[in-house]
């Protein structure tokens, strides 16, 4: 078997007052009608990036909302995640090759993986490239499969991208997060379009009393009484961390006191982060207003949500985005957003709300200084982008187009006897 991840307890009704009524009501709806039925969400790591924080939510709500739900790990050794990462580049159109080794070493990896897989599930739902090979090559274990894409692969490198799509047409629906990414002759026929959303009652999200989160920047060396900008990401290239730096260099030069922190977490999955974290280091040394955290040296949900609160603006310079989590993270709290205009990022902030779109180092340095000097205008901002988060991406929205697209599945084939109706769970097949 794979390495299952534990998960807490959830309550969905505690969500009731936070997220809109409309969509608490027809999640409910939906889940009376999915009870029993037996899910399992398959990734590569249980930390570290937008797809493990939504599971950690998500599954553990479906589980209290009466579907049997599991969250699994596929296992690699570093050679495998330095092949999904090229894999995952080049879908996301990065150039270079996807060499006869790699494919051979992501083939052998997927084989034993698949073999460590139950036939114990209705529907398995694949996040990302990584495990995308599975049902393929391993047999559909009599579930209906899922395969959940949360990158941008509007555009991929053709020789990776015809690599991987012949895996994909074991699969009955696929979900992405905009209609654009959906890749050139894309073999699944069922396309679901669905957003991420953050979770309010996670630590990272909760309201964190001013007081506390001041103490806890202190404690981990930040001058809460000077301007501060951050931006929380993987260190990963699409994200531009030397395009922040030098964005930050360029708002220093009127502002001197300004401090820019660079919160970045290391991922299991993303060898790629560490070459990421040197060159920022690198460039870096001699400014000593730059701090740099990881997960690594304890920095985590509480002192993520710290940072997203007191930060005068939080940047997110993406040059290439599935979604950016961290945006809605950040506009929960208030806080406005300087960002690049990628992927998701403007579903998150439509023009006037939630802070300023860029597309340069020079446009990211002028809506810092911009916004640093407006703080009226930028409060405004930071309010409107809490309000558009509260009635779109929060995770009561994510459980009710996840549920819709399950309710869709199982009743376009006719059910066995005993199917997703029953009343004890798990349903033995659908
Ligand atoms: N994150 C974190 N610590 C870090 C960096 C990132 O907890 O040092 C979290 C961040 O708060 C967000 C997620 O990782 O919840 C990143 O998701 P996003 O969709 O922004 O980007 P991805 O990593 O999936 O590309």
């Amino acid at each position: 078997m794979l390495d299952l991840v534990d998960l807490g307890k959830r309550s969905f009704s505690a969500y009731r007052g936070i997220a809109p009524d409309e969509q608490m009501d027809e999640v409910l709806s939906l889940a009376e009608r999915l009870r029993g039925a037996r899910c399992l969400q398959l990734n590569a790591t249980p930390y570290g990036g937008g797809v493990s924080e939504l599971l950690r939510s998500g599954v553990a709500l479906l589980n209290d909302l009466g579907l049997v739900t599991d969250w699994q790990i596929i296992r690699g050794d570093q050679e495998f995640f330095h092949v999904t990462k090229r894999l995952h580049n080049a879908l996301q159109g990065a150039p270079g090759g996807f060499s006869e080794s790699d494919k051979a070493t992501y083939l052998a990896q997927s084989r034993l993986n698949s073999s460590h897989l139950s036939e114990d599930y209705d529907f398995i739902i694949v996040h990302d490239p990584q495990p995308a090979a599975l049902p393929m090559l391993g047999g559909r274990k009599g579930a209906r499969w899922i395969w959940r894409c949360h990158i941008d692969t509007s555009n991929p490198n053709p020789e990776a991208w015809e690599f991987l799509r012949p895996f994909l047409s074991a699969y009955d629906a696929a979900i992405f997060t905009l209609p654009e990414f959906i890749p050139p002759r894309f073999p699944i026929s069922h396309v679901a379009i669905q957003s991420p959303a953050i979770d309010p009652l996670s630590p990272k999200n909760l309201p964190l009393p001013e007081k506390l989160a001041r103490q806890v920047l202190e404690w981990i060396g930040v001058r809460t009484n000077r301007p501060l900008v951050t931006q929380i990401s993987r260190f990963d290239p699409w994200k531009d961390p030397l395009g922040v730096i030098a964005a930050y260099r360029r708002v220093r030069a009127e502002l001197p006191h300004l401090q820019l922190a660079m919160v970045g977490s290391l991922a299991l999955d993303d060898p790629e982060g560490w070459d990421v974290y040197r060159q920022i280091r690198d460039a870096t040394a001699d400014d000593n207003r730059i701090h740099i955290f990881t997960n690594l040296v304890g920095v985590g949900n509480i002192e993520v949500n710290a940072f997203q609160l007191l930060s005068d603006v939080v940047i997110q310079k993406s040059i290439r985005e599935g979604f950016g989590l961290v945006v809605s993270e950040a506009l929960w709290k208030g806080t406005p957003v300087v960002a690049g205009r990628a992927g998701g990022i403007p579903l998150q902030m439509p023009e006037g709300v939630g802070g300023l779109l860029v597309d340069s180092v020079e446009q990211c340095a002028e809506a810092v200084l911009h916004l640093l000097q407006h703080p009226q205008e930028a409060h405004y901002l930071g309010e409107q982008g809490r309000e558009h988060v509260r009635r779109h991406f929060l995770m009561p929205r994510v459980l009710l187009d996840f549920l819709r697209l399950l309710d869709d599945l199982a009743h376009a084939k006719p059910l066995e006897p005993r199917g997703l109706a029953c009343t004890t769970p798990p349903c033995a097949s659908l």
